[in-house]
């Protein structure tokens, strides 16, 4: 004969019998699905929908680590990108290409050198006509390749901070729902 167990139903507190080979139970009262702990000195129940969030939130804290995981991948895989760039300060710091610093130089370099080729067509101007040459050429060179190379890198750094942010945003929905 097994032996007889009264226990609460967790879900309307309703006593209920089960024998000690008995794991789960319905209540006849309100229908809860209850597990049937045996302990050594007592016997209790406890609700299965609780079990089921348990495993859910198991799952949650597993994809909340997956996106922390990325996020520090990211990060990781833009610091070796900025490393293999960027020039750095004694101190450190990256130094980040300003396209709008180069578009200022590149212009001063265009409207000087024209400056000085309009010089040059003037009587007795000589060498002048030269350094309006190259101002120009190194005004147009600056606006255009280093104002590419700068674009190149501030569209890699949109596109690395726009999925940060997605994978912050996602870490902190999970967190609040964990
Ligand atoms: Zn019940």
């Amino acid at each position: 004969m097994p032996r007889i167990s009264k226990v609460c139903c967790q879900g309307c507190g309703s006593p209920l019998s089960v024998d000690e080979d008995t794991r789960y139970v319905t209540c006849n009262h309100c229908g809860s699905s209850l597990e049937v702990i045996h302990g050594e000195s007592t016997t209790h129940t406890r609700l299965l929908e609780q079990l089921q969030n348990t495993t859910e939130q198991l799952t949650q804290q597993v994809r909340l680590l997956t996106l922390q995981n990325d996020l520090a991948r990211l990060d990781k895989e833009w610091d070796r990108f900025r490393e293999s760039v960027l020039p750095r300060l004694p101190d450190g710091t990256f130094v980040e290409p300003s396209s709008a610093d180069w578009t200022t130089f590149g212009m001063t370099a265009v409207v000087v050198g024209a400056i000085a080729g309009l010089v040059a067509f003037l009587p007795g101007a000589g060498a002048i006509g030269l350094f309006g040459v190259i101002g120009i050429a190194v005004g147009v060179g600056c606006l255009t390749r280093d104002n590419r190379s700068a674009a190149d890198f501030h569209q890699t750094k949109a596109r690395y901070l726009s999925r940060r942010e997605q994978l912050r945003r996602a870490i902190e929905r999970d967190a609040r729902a964990a």
